[in-house]
């Protein structure tokens, strides 16, 4: 369930820079076209042994020890722990429990979804969910797009109305079409005060790079609907070589 626990720097969102403890779970029922999920899968599970060390330990308890070991990776710098995958509301039960004694030492909790299971959310001290665009799939029908389309709408939409602090994040790619991007940004406005990540897909594996004069076309045009509430959050930790 668990694959990795390690401290590290938020690289991507509305919280970029900021430290973090990152709760690594296994799995995801989407394949978008720059995931590299499904390379991790295999992988043993693992603990970092030394907060920021990057060295790691296999670890076969982790579900067992994690409050544990959460204690153990924490630095005076810490801001959150991150529920991340894959996608981490498979596993929501056990999720639940964890948060809520994380939360119950002091601890908080910020989620990082896709958000296509609404009926599984719960309160996080903090959000993420990725809106899909329809060039992030390969052989994906119109109608299956718009099904997940809704569902992660309607997931910001639950968590703003828990009183998350829910922001959204949309990777765009060379060939996102900008007027695409910016009824995203028009669907959130109608939500309410919601944060929109630009993240510019990380050119790997073929995928080529967003061109500057397009990402800043599309962040002006998400700004009509959202103002100063769109950044540009390109994975810092790919180009630091974090993990
Ligand atoms: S939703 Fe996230 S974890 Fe799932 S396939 Fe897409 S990028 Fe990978």
């Amino acid at each position: 369930m668990i694959s990795e626990v390690f401290s590290s720097i938020m690289g991507e969102g509305k919280y970029i820079g900021r430290r973090y403890i990152f709760i690594r779970f296994r799995g995801c029922p989407l394949r978008c076209v720059y995931c590299d999920e499904g390379i991790k899968e295999s992988m043993p599970s693992r603990v970092e042994r030394k907060p920021g060390s990057g060295i790691f330990q296999e670890y076969p308890y982790i579900e067992r020890d994690l409050i544990k070991i959460v204690n153990r990776l924490k630095t005076p710098d810490l801001f959150a722990v991150s529920f991340t995958g894959g996608e981490p509301l498979l596993h929501h039960k056990k999720i639940r429990e964890y948060s809520e004694e994380l939360r119950d030492l002091g601890y908080r909790t910020h989620l990082e979804s896709n958000g296509i299971y609404p009926e599984r959310l719960f309160f996080f001290d903090y959000a993420s969910i990725d809106i899909k665009l329809p060039e992030h799939f390969r052989d994906l029908e119109e109608r299956e797009y718009r099904e997940i389309y809704t569902l992660e709408l309607k997931s910001i939409e639950k968590l703003y109305s828990m009183g998350v602090d829910v922001y959204a994040k949309v990777v765009v790619m060379e060939n996102s079409i900008p007027e695409v991007v910016e009824g995203v940004a028009k669907d959130l406005s109608d939500i309410g005060d919601i944060t929109l990540c630009i993240q510019p897909v990380t050119p790997i594996r073929g995928i080529k790079a967003v061109p500057q004069e397009k990402l800043l076309e599309i962040m002006e045009l998400c700004g009509r609907h959202l103002g100063d509430r769109v950044m540009c959050t390109p994975q810092i930790h790919k180009y630091l070589g974090l993990l």
